[in-house]
């Protein structure tokens, strides 16, 4: 089940559903009136055989086992409805602690780091790698480079709203020195930036991803698609000239990065 594109309606919230469903005469719409009116945090909810479906106005799609029942529905509803008015509620700068704040800042100015914004622009921050960690968490989560993007992406993950001066820490990218997250065995991971410049030995900008949910490696020439047997077999790719290891990281997911040289 993918986003719909553009505008929500019923005809393709229904047509979704028909698609997804095993057999599409199943289809029905749960009507709930407060949900379906509320243009900005509501949507249309759909019953097939294999499921609830719940379309929201502003794009998020949501599906689960079918409660079945009235009353089962309409708290499964109700309760995404919940959800979706907490992601979507307006925070304000004032809201927000002064990693946050550093870190909106430094996305709206367009830099690479915590470290580059003025002083009095990162006031009580005391750890410039813990402060660019919450930088890049919120770069990954946001539309565009903005203020009020900014705001939009830390109402809707909580996880972000939650960080404060103690966690996890950048290190630098050990390509281009920018601030760079993850860990992955005993490698040193690359930056968001560099992650999008890999090539092969053969010079087809490669791609890994995992063959399934519970993992397993391979990479995709970029061009024509087609699988790289070399770096599927044993993860040599090169950035800017610099040989690097691609595979897969521990809990799922792929990283690319480079040894620590020997002691
Ligand atoms: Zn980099
Ligand atoms: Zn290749």
């Amino acid at each position: 089940m993918e986003r719909l594109q553009g505008e929500v309606n019923r005809e393709k919230a229904a047509a979704a559903t028909a698609e997804w469903a095993s057999d599409p005469a199943t289809v029905a719409e749960i009507y709930h009136a407060g949900f379906n009116a509320d243009e900005q945090d509501g949507g249309l909810a759909f019953a097939c055989d294999r499921g609830l479906v719940i379309f929201a106005f502003d794009g998020g799609t949501s599906w689960s086992i079918d409660p079945g029942g009235y009353r089962q529905r309409a708290q499964g509803i109700e309760a995404f409805w919940r959800e979706n008015q907490h992601r979507n509620r307006s925070i304000a700068l004032d809201d927000l602690n002064e990693w946050h704040r550093a870190a909106v800042a430094t996305l709206v100015a367009g830099l690479d780091s915590v470290g580059q914004l003025p002083e009095l622009a990162r006031v009580g921050i005391t750890n410039i790698a813990r402060a660019d960690y919450i930088y890049v968490c919120l770069r990954r989560h946001a539309r565009s480079q903005t203020q009020e993007d900014s705001l939009r992406a830390l109402a809707a993950n909580d996880w972000i709203m939650e960080m404060d001066g103690d966690g996890d820490t950048a290190h630098p990218c050990p390509i281009c020195g920018r601030p760079a997250i993850g860990r992955a065995w005993q490698y040193n991971t690359i930056c968001d930036e560099c992650y999008s410049k890999p090539v092969c030995r053969e010079g087809h900008r490669v791609d890994g991803y995992n063959t399934s949910l519970g993992g397993g490696f391979e990479a995709a020439h970029l061009d024509d698609k087609s699988v790289c047997d070399q770096v599927t077999r044993d993860g040599a790719v090169w950035i800017d000239g610099v040989e690097c290891h691609m595979g897969e990281a521990k809990f799922g997911g792929v990283f690319v990065g480079i040894a620590p040289a020997p002691e």
